[in-house]
């Protein structure tokens, strides 16, 4: 046995463990295209948040303003 560590490499799919296969310049750009992959996602899901945040408070605005009104006109009724 030359070598004592048995690595699962497979160049052919951009994947090394040893770290002196000779892998293709795709897998970086692959990498460059996942990382912003996931910025857009992240920004979009922050947008996300930021819009049912506001919902949210619109929601209990209004609702404050209904118990508001409804306190005001059973004073008025009672
Ligand atoms: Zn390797």
């Amino acid at each position: 046995m030359t070598r004592p560590v048995s690595y699962a490499c497979d160049p052919a799919q951009g994947y090394c463990e040893c770290g002196r296969c000779a892998l293709p310049p795709a897998r970086n750009i692959d990498l460059d295209a996942v990382a912003n992959l996931n910025r857009a996602t992240t920004a979009t899901a922050m947008c996300l948040v930021l819009i049912a945040l506001l919902l949210g408070i619109f929601a209990a605005g209004l609702w404050r303003t209904e118990q508001v009104h409804k306190a005001i006109v059973a004073e008025r009724n009672v």
